[in-house]
């Protein structure tokens, strides 16, 4: 948590960021910035499905992808898309506290039994649906995933701009993760 960054006002936007889309965000979000009018999407914002998030944004400002963990892996084409098509070079990657991607192995016999009861499978296809894919959604610790999967997204985009931020549910602001 002592990687955490307040945002107060906009001098505490790291100067990399002030006045670019992802600056934008952390105003018309945390500081409660008036809404400007957009036609077009200028920032892509990666996010994880958990219901807790609601982000205070204008319309049409941003293009959002929301997966487990924000993790965006197994996205790339949608990324890909939103940067060539919508051409976007800056993307907000919004990780949470109180991730359910943090330690699924302590989920495995909640999500087993869920999907017997809820969805109809048998047992045996639920473990190994778990089994499979557990691995590949699981974050290890919000915060350090966010900061990995920026210096990836870097490395794959390397003209866009990429910031990790985290957003806690206790109080529903975002804060940028110091790297
Ligand atoms: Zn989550």
């Amino acid at each position: 948590m002592d990687r955490l960054t307040t945002i107060n006002t906009k001098e505490d936007i790291f100067p990399q960021y002030r006045d670019t889309p992802i600056g934008l965000l952390l105003e018309y979000h945390n500081l409660n910035r008036p809404f400007d009018t957009y036609d077009n999407a200028r920032l892509l914002i990666g996010m994880c499905m958990d219901n807790r998030k609601h982000l205070h944004i204008p319309d049409n400002f941003a293009y959002i992808i929301r997966a487990g963990g924000a993790n965006l892996r197994y996205s790339e084409f949608k990324v890909s898309y939103a940067i060539s098509v919508g051409r976007l070079s800056h993307i907000a990657l919004i990780g949470h506290n109180n991730c359910g991607m943090v330690n699924l192995v302590d989920r495995k016999e909640l999500f087993i039994k869920g999907l017997v009861e809820v969805a109809g499978w048998d047992r045996d296809r639920a473990e190994e649906h778990f089994r499979h894919f557990a691995p590949m959604y699981e974050i290890g610790n919000e915060i350090e995933f966010i900061a990995s999967e920026a210096i990836r997204l870097r490395k794959q985009y390397p003209k866009i701009q990429v910031a990790p931020m985290l957003y806690l549910v206790e109080d529903n602001k975002l804060y940028l993760i110091k790297e």
